[in-house]
């Protein structure tokens, strides 16, 4: 009975809310929707989130719909497999969907602007703000009640950014914990599965089903690693007082920080502190170059996944003169794809290119490198993959905690007018450095005293996931 009236309340919020907000871009009928619910219902829960509804970002294959990663190219394509997520969710959960999530092409973006679809409107304002990118049809599809939970794609930030612009809690787990077998790659050495939902635990109930080790993905944690990282969690919980020695990155601090983002910063800090954690500055000189190292390497890698759509074997194929031999893959690549993925793909050809190569792609290689042993030597964690780190006397602590993003969210009428791409690129400095080192990372909401709503970066060691979401509790 509970199940079918959440669902009930979900639904006449999708009727309502959806045709102004574009959250999702196709929607289940109400009918479907319920009588699966009540099957559910019926039977024993397995888990639980059984009977609960959910949204998924449209890069997520599925069977029975087409899955266009909201671009021209990919319009009608239908997949003939399922994303391993998906299939866990659906089958081993019993968990429903109510459709599919508007985003920005190809996960490229960070204002749910770059979409085939239209943009998506953030229902925490009631004049138009940008949602948040590029899963930002996830993110509002929980913010305004259409659903439980929602997945997104966290490459640099695509599911913190869109949850702190729209005020619930956006999680993107360690790398390789959740699988991306069936999720339409952007840069596959960054690409994660992250989940959105209005509190922490939902976000757990989530992760214990879809975080699973999956032969199909070769970057997929094994299940030996996981049993580890399980025992060190326990381990920790066990031996910890409840008190968390907690990091502020001194480079965090970024002069194109907002002052209302600056005093909710503050704000936590003095609750934690006052809590009985132990709060340190901490410097992670690396992170300076974290932003230029990640268009280095994102789009480089995007402009290899990109290629394959080529006119030829699926998706969007350009109407050409036979005449004019060769110019099918140019023509459809062209009309194919939006001005932004266009730019990336450039960019990222240009990168690969004999004469960019050692100075732009490798370099940022190194960089990363670096950034990640940063991350090491600040986490009183050891990298569970790494050989225990030479550590000098400097402090080390459980948890960074961060801004999200640099302000909250803006007019919509502001980012559809960015001159320069690099407008857009600037709002990610503070989330590109998680995606870079592979390590754990969540947005939560923090409320302020004039009524905003800012989102909270909490990042911690590699695997140690658990923990992390923890202490978000303990912030929210
Ligand atoms: N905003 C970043 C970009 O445009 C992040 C995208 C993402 O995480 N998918 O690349």
């Amino acid at each position: 009975e509970i199940l079918l009236k959440e669902a009930r309340i979900c639904l006449s919020n999708i009727a309502s809310l959806n045709h102004r907000l574009n959250a999702l871009i196709s929607v289940r009928s109400p009918e479907s929707v319920l009588t699966r619910v009540s099957d559910v219902a019926s039977t024993e829960p397995k888990t639980g989130i059984a009977g609960k509804l959910f949204a998924f970002k449209d890069n997520f294959c599925t069977v029975d719909q087409p899955t266009t990663c909201a671009s021209q190219m990919l319009q009608g394509y239908v997949s003939p497999f399922e994303a391993t997520v998906m299939t866990r969710l659906y089958n081993h959960a019993h968990a429903i969907d109510v459709g599919r999530a508007n985003m920005d092409e190809f996960a490229m973006g960070t204002d749910n602007i770059f979409t085939v679809y239209g943009p998506t409107l953030n229902p925490v304002y009631s004049s138009p703000h940008s949602a948040g990118g590029s899963s930002g049809g996830s993110a509002v599809a929980v913010a305004a009640g259409m659903c439980h939970f929602a997945l997104g794609s966290d490459t640099g930030g695509s599911v913190r950014l869109p949850a702190a612009y729209c005020g619930v809690v956006g999680f993107k787990p360690s790398y390789g914990l959740v699988s991306r077998h069936g999720v339409i790659a952007f840069a596959q050495s960054l690409d994660t599965v992250g989940v959105f939902a209005r509190d922490v635990p939902t976000v757990r109930e989530v992760l214990s089903v879809i975080s699973a080790h999956d032969p199909l993905d070769p970057t997929s944690v094994s299940t030996t690693l996981r049993q580890q990282l399980k025992d060190a969690t326990a381990r920790r919980r066990q031996s910890g007082n409840g008190k968390y020695k907690i990091g502020i990155p001194l480079e965090f601090i970024v002069d194109s920080c907002s002052s209302e983002i600056t005093s909710a910063w503050s704000a936590v800090m003095k609750k934690l502190q006052a809590q009985g954690h132990e709060l340190y500055s901490v410097s992670l000189p690396t992170i300076k170059s974290a932003l230029p190292t990640y268009y280095i390497i994102s789009p480089s890698e995007a402009a290899s996944n990109l290629s394959r759509y080529d006119g030829v074997r699926y998706g969007y194929r350009a109407i050409v003169d036979r005449e004019a031999n060769g110019v099918l893959y140019g023509v459809t690549r062209s009309e194919g794809f939006g001005s932004e993925v266009r730019r990336r793909i450039l960019l990222g050809n240009y990168n690969l290119s004999s004469g960019a190569f050692h100075n732009h792609y490798l370099q940022a290689q190194k960089v990363r490198r670096k950034m990640q042993l940063d991350f090491d030597r600040v986490f009183v964690v050891d990298h569970p993959l790494e050989n225990p780190i030479d550590r000098d006397d400097r402090p080390a602590v459980d948890f960074l905690v961060t801004p999200c993003s640099t302000g909250t969210a803006p007019l919509l009428s502001d980012v559809l007018s960015q001159k320069s791409p690099l407008d857009a690129y600037i709002n990610d400095v503070l989330t590109v450095p998680a995606s870079l080192a592979g390590i754990p990372a969540i947005s939560v909401p923090w409320h302020t005293d004039n009524g905003d709503v800012v989102g909270i970066q909490v990042m911690g060691q590699y695997g140690d996931d658990d923990r992390v979401l923890d202490f978000s509790e303990i912030i929210m």
